[in-house]
């Protein structure tokens, strides 16, 4: 639903002109579907996105945010603390690893799950996730530089990682410009 700028009835999103004053409407902001289809827009990413398929790419990219966090753990717990075992204590790394990877479940099963929490934790989450990915990339970097190209695949992963950290930013902001935070 959109306003009337001049006489402030609540008016439908597609209306262009405001059926109880006449005002044009084309210019009062609008879920972006709607501005798409308004303007003729089809070739921007993301454009022509209905409602629903917002909220099913949401909860895909929840999915996949789900599966980087128990690759977190898997890695996080076998790699991390094998590698600098000999210069900290493994449980204290071991321990940090799975707290880290608690707080960004927290955040992901709530994103997946479209419960209703402040939107700057989700963020958060997805941040600390970014940061887990860009050191799994620097671990993984100095892996390959000293053991050759055995960490190739990890690599993979934290790179996979980082584009769906990318995608849950960018579903955030689509859900936000169209009205459908939880
Ligand atoms: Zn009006």
């Amino acid at each position: 639903m959109i306003t009337c700028p001049n006489c402030k009835q609540t008016l439908p999103p597609s209306a262009l002109t405001c059926q109880f004053c006449g005002a044009d409407v084309r210019s009062v902001k609008r879920p972006r579907f709607e501005r798409d289809r308004i303007s003729g827009a089809s070739n921007a990413a993301g454009a022509g996105l209905t409602p629903e398929h917002i909220v099913q790419v949401w909860i895909a990219l929840g999915a996949l945010w789900v599966l980087t966090i128990i690759w977190g753990f898997v890695f996080g717990l076998s790699i991390i603390p094998a590698r600098f075992g000999g210069q900290l204590s493994g449980g204290l790394i071991s321990g940090v690893v799975v707290i880290v990877q608690i707080l960004r479940l927290g955040g992901a099963v709530t994103f997946t799950g479209r419960m209703k929490v402040p939107l700057t934790a989700i963020n958060g989450a997805v941040w600390l996730g970014v940061g887990w990915c860009v050191l799994g990339l620097v671990l993984n970097g100095i892996n390959i530089a000293t053991a050759g190209s055995s960490g190739i695949g990890y690599v993979v992963m934290d790179v996979a990682c980082l584009l769906v950290h990318s995608g849950v930013f960018w579903i955030i902001k689509r859900a936000e410009e169209d009205g459908l935070l939880p």
